[in-house]
């Protein structure tokens, strides 16, 4: 299953991709996450992305396209593959048609989650992610088991320096610009699927999963 998981900052993506990929047993493939790595090792692709996300500015189209060229060939994504976080740009969205032509794939969900402004803001600024697994929490939404830990590994939570406020208003920003035409772009070819995502994580999942159950036989 080929699936593209589309929505503002804070909406809910990389919650619902940990689901969705646990069940279908497909790889996630996260910009975020893979600019986020690469920043920690300390890579040329790190140094190119950090002063980008730093200000919750979008990293450059050339760089993030090719990162998921290369994803998107390796082996693993045989089977399918879940985008979270590509394409965020219209740009992005038509180098992706022709990459995907390229291997001989087509998307066949486009999924966007929908949430409003005031939301994404509470839900940025109570965000923890698991150092070791990146899973995300909430301090009040979401909050894991033991304070400060996550209940899947153990790992250590902390607070990503890009949801600071100042630059969690910026991203909103740039990132509202950006998803209209985004968005525009996928319901003019006719595939784009909205999902209410201010409902319960597990009811979020629930829609979700409906509309992939949906499409197999
Ligand atoms: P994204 O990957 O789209 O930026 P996340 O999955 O990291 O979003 O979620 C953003 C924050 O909102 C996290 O703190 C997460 O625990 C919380 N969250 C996710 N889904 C919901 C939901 N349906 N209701 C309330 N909080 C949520
Ligand atoms: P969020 O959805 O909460 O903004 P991500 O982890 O998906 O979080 O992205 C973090 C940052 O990485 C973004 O603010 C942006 O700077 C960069 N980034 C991620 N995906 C893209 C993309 N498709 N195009 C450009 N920049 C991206």
């Amino acid at each position: 299953m080929n699936i593209v998981l589309m929505g503002l900052p804070g909406a809910g993506k990389g919650t619902q991709a940990d689901k969705i990929v646990e069940k279908y047993a497909i790889p996630h493939i996260s910009t975020g996450d893979m600019f986020r790595a690469a920043i920690k090792e300390g890579t040329e692709l790190g140094l190119q992305a950090k002063s980008f996300i730093d200000q919750g500015a979008l990293v450059p189209d050339e760089v993030t396209i090719g990162i998921v060229r290369e994803r998107l060939a390796k082996p693993d994504c045989e089977k399918g593959f879940l985008l979270d976080g590509f394409p965020r740009t219209v740009p992005q969205a038509e180098a992706l048609d022709s990459i995907l032509a390229d291997l001989d794939k087509a998307i066949e969900h486009t999924l966007n989650i929908q949430v409003e402004k005031d939301e994404l803001i509470a839900r940025l600024s109570g965000r923890r992610i698991c150092k070791t697994c990146g899973t995300s929490y909430h301090l009040i939404f979401n909050p894991p088991t033991v304070e400060g830990k996550c209940d899947k590994d153990g790992g250590e939570l902390y607070t990503r320096a890009d949801d600071n406020p100042e630059t969690v208003a910026n991203r909103l920003e740039v990132n509202m610009k950006q998803a209209q035409p985004l968005l525009d772009f996928y319901e003019a070819k006719g595939v784009l699927t909205n999902i209410d995502g201010q409902q319960d994580i597990n009811k979020v999942f629930a829609d979700l999963d409906a509309l992939l159950q949906g499409s197999r036989s």
